[in-house]
């Protein structure tokens, strides 16, 4: 059987500490699948733990990962 899942990822915020994330998933959705609404699974925040809603095709939030976003400002000490 082939298999066409694409990853996808939508781009967060979090209320709570404002750090960045994305939440990735697997849009499995084939066939009759797809006709499937879209279901609310939570995400925690990766920095803080807060949890928020987030919308997902049906089936995919089995396959949610949370990861901080790339580019955050992080203080790098020393130099000179
Ligand atoms: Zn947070």
């Amino acid at each position: 059987m082939p298999q066409a899942r694409a990853r996808k990822s939508d781009s967060h915020r979090c209320p709570e500490c404002g750090a960045g994330f994305e939440v990735t998933y697997f849009d499995d959705r084939t066939g009759e699948r797809a006709l499937l609404p879209m279901t609310i699974a939570r995400a925690a925040c990766p920095a803080c733990g807060h949890s928020r809603s987030v919308s997902l095709p049906a089936g995919a939030e089995r396959t949610v990962q949370v990861e901080l976003s790339e580019g955050i400002e992080a203080d790098e000490g020393g130099g000179g």
